[in-house]
């Protein structure tokens, strides 16, 4: 394999009983041009969808200009979380220092706003010239008597899954610091949906139909108020644990709630994801509910699927996503619309998780951790795939080797979770894959 770096052999399988295990979640290596975003990206991807809350990056515009309203979080309410302001960071505030800056912009921010909450982040340069934020923070929560919280994120410091980190201790300040008069005893908080295209309201509907109560959604369409109630639920449930696995671990620690890992992408995890919420609880009537609603729903899907099923059977697709767990539940997703999985990558993967691609893929189909630009062309176009699924970063190689790509990232408009996201996936890899644009690629 000349095209992997010797230093990266390792973290390059294959799906097949005698394939090495492969070697993961540690530093991208250096100079490998790795897929993976910044601390600040992770920590921003977190917290963007808290709407009522301020965001304030304390940086060059450049930073900002990565998550300034191109991601798909919706609001029910308030839309503050869609303004990215920045202190904008100049030469001048490099060498004398941009404390006042940003005091005088939080303080600005503050009056024209009025939020519930406001998260401070700090970039590369604040890093390195040493402003106190923290010290910031403390003045203006004393002075305007709302949580104020610094989000430390030097971009350099890690990659986004340390941003992750960062962002659930920071939504952790906020936990246990309010008492809701009243919180049902059968009640959840949802951990890992971020609401993109208004996923997280199909999943309220389907727990409101099973008797749950959403006591908090951390962090789509999130609310300050909600997030400071967060330990008055029963249990946590978690999706996409790559970013909110340590918030289930700081709450578990703390305020003794447990945590179930669940996935809402096509339609085998989504039922297990009701059934092991309505199981949690040893409620039969709950159960009940949610096996009729599940009948109900595939009833509908399955003779849907089935047409995609006929018309896509022999295409081949690649996936590389942030969190493996979510590439365990769209390789699942694929094979029932007769789509055949031939790479799999991801950039934060376990050792767990990928041995659970292993056995669940094809034999020969490539697995891969922290990839890069020149590894995937190669791989696609190696495996002859038909699709690409991916985030932002994945569209453009692609689109350079002429193949349809499908955006299972922060950026989409679609929604995909849940039984009529299953059916929205049906439809865009079908529209994607049997394109005739294709034709006329090289
Ligand atoms: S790596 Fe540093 S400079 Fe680049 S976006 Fe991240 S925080 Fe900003």
């Amino acid at each position: 394999m000349a095209h992997i770096l010797d230093d990266r052999q390792k973290q390059v399988s294959m799906a097949g009983a005698n394939e090495r295990t492969i070697d993961c979640n540690k530093a991208s290596l250096a100079g490998s041009v790795s897929q993976r975003a910044c601390v600040f990206c992770g920590s921003r991807v977190v917290l963007y969808p808290i709407v009522d809350a301020l965001h304030v990056i304390h940086g060059p515009i450049g930073c900002a200009a990565y998550t300034w309203d191109i991601r798909g979080s919706l609001s029910s309410g308030p839309e503050l979380h869609r303004l990215s302001y920045c202190t904008d960071l100049q030469e001048k505030d490099v060498i004398f220092g941009g404390e006042k800056k940003l005091y005088a912009s939080i303080i600005e921010l503050i009056e024209l706003h009025q939020p519930k909450a406001a998260f401070i982040y700090t970039t590369c340069i604040v890093g390195v010239i040493g402003d106190d934020v923290e010290q910031i923070c403390r003045t203006i929560q004393k002075e305007k008597g709302i949580p104020i919280i610094p989000v430390q994120s030097p971009g350099f410091q890690g990659s986004k899954k340390d941003g992750y980190k960062v962002a659930c201790e920071a939504i952790f300040t906020l936990v246990g610091t309010k008492n809701k008069p009243f919180t049902p005893a059968k009640s959840i908080n949802i951990l890992g949906d971020f609401n993109l295209a208004g996923e997280l309201w199909i999943l309220l509907e389907y727990y409101k139909r099973m008797g749950v109560h959403v006591n908090a959604t951390i962090t789509g369409d999130g609310r300050v108020d909600d997030i400071c109630n967060a330990h008055n639920a029963a249990l946590n449930v978690v999706q996409c644990s790559g970013s909110m696995n340590y918030l289930a671990k700081m709450m578990k620690d703390e305020y003794n709630i447990p945590s179930m890992r669940v996935s809402y992408f096509g339609i085998e995890d989504m039922s297990d994801a009701l059934y092991d919420v309505a199981r949690f609880f040893k409620d039969d009537d709950m159960m009940e509910k949610a096996r009729a609603l599940v009948k109900e729903e595939f009833s509908r899907l399955i003779p849907e699927l089935a047409w995609y099923k006929e018309r896509l059977t022999g295409k081949k697709a690649a996936i590389y996503v942030g969190g493996a767990f979510k590439a365990i539940s769209l390789v699942k997703a694929l094979r029932l619309i007769g789509v055949e999985t031939v790479i799999v990558g991801s950039q934060t993967g376990t050792t767990e998780d990928y041995e659970l691609i292993k056995q669940l893929c094809d034999e020969g189909t490539i697995i891969v951790d922290d990839s890069n630009p020149v590894e995937l062309a190669h791989f696609v176009k190696e495996k002859k795939a038909d699709i690409f699924i991916g985030g932002v970063k994945e569209r453009p190689i692609a689109h350079k080797i002429g193949l349809g790509f499908c955006d299972h990232n922060h950026e989409r408009k679609e929604p995909l979770a849940g039984y009529e996201g299953m059916l929205n996936f049906a439809k865009e890899i079908y529209a994607t894959a049997m394109s005739p644009v294709w034709r006329f690629t090289k």
